[in-house]
Formats: structure tokens, C-alpha cells, sequence
């Protein structure tokens, strides 16, 4: 399986001309990496303008694809003042969506139960979820892994287990997101909670269903770091927030990542 390199842009940049740039480098740089897969999730606002400029360049030679940061959790009636709908999304050429993302958990009140109905609406739309989970600090006591496996059981409850095969989970500790390098978790550890994560997977979807879903890491991710996480970590992408707006240190992460061996 190819690996996944999502780029989070987070509510970067302040107007189109530099999204423009960004995306074009992102894109020029994904081509011909045929051992990786490069997602790029930009702000709803600039979702069309990139998804019109790339039409037969960005998703035909590069093995690339756009994601959204997020999606609403109904389409049945279109009430829902500034929401964007998954039909939207797909409409646009967008085959992924975050959803569960921590910053949308503490500053937009979302909690699980939200989280869960987004996760279901998206699959059954046919979207691809890259689904968040992480603790907030890690603790002596492994109370942090009970963290984790209730935003899973919560987050996941009674998605289907046909669609499980749209599912990718993104394993990021919160207290390593948007640091330096030196801030993020080790390969080992990574490794190991990927191990944890796994085994709750194959509890919800059963095997070996379960055991095929990939799981990222997220949490400054940079050059430095990316081949641990990638060899060492043994798993299968990378979500990427303040680096993959960096052009220069995102072209040398996706060159890396296209070079790991297996
Ligand atoms: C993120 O926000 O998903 C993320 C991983 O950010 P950063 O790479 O900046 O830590």
C-alpha cells in the first residue's frame, strides 16, 4: 500500500494567490512519487478555485487527491447556515475529509457524539475519513490509552463494517501538535500505540478487517523526523499541519517518505 501524506492546512494562508503557490509546489513536488499518496486539505474557501486549477494536472499525473478539513454530519435538509455537505465536497473532485481534528474538539465544542455522526454521514457518502484521536497528556498510569479507546468506541459506534475500508485513522497526541520536531512523539511509542489502536480496530470491525485500516501519525512532523516515524513507526502516513505550508521542508518530507523502503 502506497503511504498517505496529508497536508493539513489548518486556516492557512490569509488569500488565494498564496494558496495557489502553495498547492502548485505541493503538486509539482507529488509528481511522479509513485510510493506515496499525497492528500491536500486546504479551507473550504479555496476547495474550487484548486480544484478547478488542477483539473487534469494534480489528480491525472500525480497520485494526489484533495480532502476537506471537515464536513457536516446531514444532508437531508440544507438548513444548516455556513455548514458544507458531503455532496459538495464530492462534487468539487474531494475524495477525503478530516473530521475528529483536537483543535476542532477544544475550540469548536466538538465531542464524540458529533464526531461519530460526521464519521457515519461522510462513509456512507463514499468520502474517505482520516479520523483523529489523540490525548491531551501522557500520563505514568496508561490512562491516556483509556483516552484513546473511548474516542475510538465512541467516535466509531455502530459504523458499518462495510465501510470501514474508507477509514484511516490519525493517531495525534495533542500535546505534540504544532511544536518543533524535537516536540513530537518517538517512533517507539508511535509504534506501539499504533499496536493499541490495531487491536481496537479489530474489536469494532472484526479481523481482518479491522488490521487493514491504515493509521497515521500527526504531530510536527518534519524532515527530521519523518523517516523514524515511517520506518521505525511502522505506519502507514503522515498528517502534517505547519510543514506541509512550508514548501521547500514539504517537497523534502514527501521525497523522503516516497524513498522509505518497506
Ligand atoms: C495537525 O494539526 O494535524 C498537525 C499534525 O499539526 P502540526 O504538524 O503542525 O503539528
Amino acid at each position: 500500500m502506497k503511504r498517505l501524506i496529508v497536508a493539513n492546512w489548518k486556516m492557512n494562508p490569509p488569500n488565494k494567490k498564496t494558496a495557489k503557490k502553495i498547492f502548485d509546489s505541493a503538486q509539482k513536488n507529488a509528481c511522479g512519487l509513485k510510493n506515496i499518496e499525497v492528500v491536500v486539505c486546504p479551507p473550504f474557501v479555496y476547495l474550487g478555485v484548486l480544484s478547478l486549477s488542477a483539473s487534469g494536472g494534480f489528480r491525472a499525473k500525480s497520485h494526489s487527491a484533495f480532502g476537506a478539513q471537515d464536513v457536516f454530519w446531514d444532508e437531508k435538509k440544507t438548513s444548516y447556515t455556513g455548514e458544507i455537505s458531503a455532496t459538495m465536497l464530492k462534487n468539487l473532485g474531494v475524495k477525503y475529509v478530516i473530521i475528529g481534528h483536537s483543535e476542532r474538539r477544544e475550540h469548536l465544542g466538538e465531542d464524540n457524539l458529533i464526531i461519530n455522526k460526521k464519521v457515519k454521514y461522510a462513509l456512507s457518502a463514499g468520502l474517505k475519513v482520516v479520523f483523529c484521536v489523540g490525548e491531551k497528556e501522557r500520563d505514568d498510569d496508561g490512562q491516556y490509552l483509556n483516552f484513546i479507546k473511548t474516542e475510538m468506541l465512541e467516535g466509531l459506534f455502530s459504523v458499518p463494517a462495510k465501510l470501514a475500508n474508507n477509514l484511516i485513522v490519525a493517531y495525534e497526541p495533542i500535546w505534540a501538535i504544532g511544536k518543533s520536531g524535537k516536540n513530537a512523539d518517538s517512533p517507539e511509542k508511535v509504534f506501539e500505540i499504533s499496536i493499541y489502536i490495531k487491536r481496537i480496530l479489530a474489536d469494532i470491525f472484526g479481523r481482518p478487517r479491522g488490521d487493514q485500516i491504515p493509521i497515521l501519525y500527526g504531530g510536527s512532523v518534519d524532515i527530521e523526523n519523518t523517516e523514524g516515524f515511517l520506518s521505525e513507526g511502522r505506519i502507514s502516513g503522515l498528517l502534517i499541519g505547519h510543514k506541509s505550508l512550508e514548501t521547500e521542508s514539504f517537497k523534502e518530507i514527501l521525497k523522503i517518505a516516497n524513498n522509505i523502503r518497506k
